[in-house]
């Protein structure tokens, strides 16, 4: 493996090597490096993609699973599954308490991982590893301090996690019936929360892209917040709370993160209750998910 990147890389150095000389008089050091690295990172990515031993009829199969995949071009489809390909290489996926994670099963998970970075790159998914795949959702200890001050302890069951700098967590139970477009995914979900978690702790501020501004994101997500939080806890039944999972309102990160799963999966229900929010999240993901899926 060793010789073959350092193989990989000193072509890539030779086949470069022209084009540096010349641009090394218009580049600074600096900026040579980074244009080599970019390139030997791209080669070595189309090597892994090129070697995949997961067939077309694979691929076409797994796409078939997933509803929430309508409406994609060929060549979106195209990126998308070579991203996976690339996911499932670079992301430790493991399986636990007896779980028998077949290629398929990775696959459901990586294609629909991967929808939120069709447009963003995988380099969005930068600084962890591992994917941990439970039979169902599971049960974790946990330790809250609420307004008040005091210490409580629960064991609420799960469908997911995701740690900051950790692993992502998702239970094989609820993944396998995400990307049924009923507005609940909890691979969205959680791999959302890694997005969050991009500029540190989950938060609901993921970094955003230039031409983004910090005032109309924080604008359109905390009167958005302030809004549901209103009909969740106050049982208003006005239809936004039976439509969008209320745990959303339980912190701005929850929120961030069930949107998510709403503006991929019931794209047309976010616009209709939160098009500011729509809106943003359309820069940040950079896609239409109500255009592609009204074709
Ligand atoms: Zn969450």
């Amino acid at each position: 493996m060793f010789l073959d990147s350092l193989s990989i890389g000193f072509r890539a150095y030779l086949f470069l090597f022209p084009y540096c000389l010349v641009s090394s008089i218009y580049l600074s050091e600096n900026e040579v490096h980074t244009v080599l690295i970019g390139f030997i990172r791209n080669w070595r990515r189309r090597s892994i993609i090129r070697n995949s031993s997961i067939t077309n009829e694979q691929w076409s199969q797994a796409f078939a699973k997933l509803p929430l995949l309508k409406g994609l071009s060929l060549e979106e489809e195209r990126r998308l599954y070579e991203l996976a390909i690339l996911l499932i290489h670079y992301k430790s996926f493991e399986a636990a308490q007896g779980l028998e994670l077949s290629q398929d099963m990775v696959m459901h998970i990586a294609l629909q991982a991967c929808l939120p970075i069709l447009n963003l790159g995988l380099e969005a998914y930068d600084g962890w590893v591992s994917v941990i795949v439970y039979p169902e959702a599971f049960v974790r200890r946990r330790q809250y301090i609420d307004d008040a001050g005091v210490m409580h302890e629960d064991n609420p069951g799960l469908a997911g996690e995701s740690w900051q700098r950790g692993p992502v967590i998702v239970g094989w139970q609820d993944a396998r019936i995400a990307g049924e477009m009923d507005g609940h995914n909890v691979v969205i979900h959680e791999f959302a929360h890694k997005l969050d978690m991009q500029n540190g702790k989950a938060n609901g501020f993921p970094p955003l892209h230039q031409g983004m501004t910090t005032e109309a994101w924080v604008q359109a997500f905390s009167q958005a917040f302030a809004h549901f939080q209103h009909h969740c806890h106050g049982n208003d039944y006005s239809g936004i709370d039976r439509d969008i999972d209320c745990y959303g309102a339980t912190s701005p990160a929850e929120f961030f993160a069930v949107l998510s799963e709403v503006f991929f999966e019931q794209p047309d229900l976010l616009k209709q209750h939160y098009p500011a929010v729509y809106h943003q999240l359309c820069l940040y993901y950079r896609q239409d998910p109500l255009q592609r899926l009204a074709i």
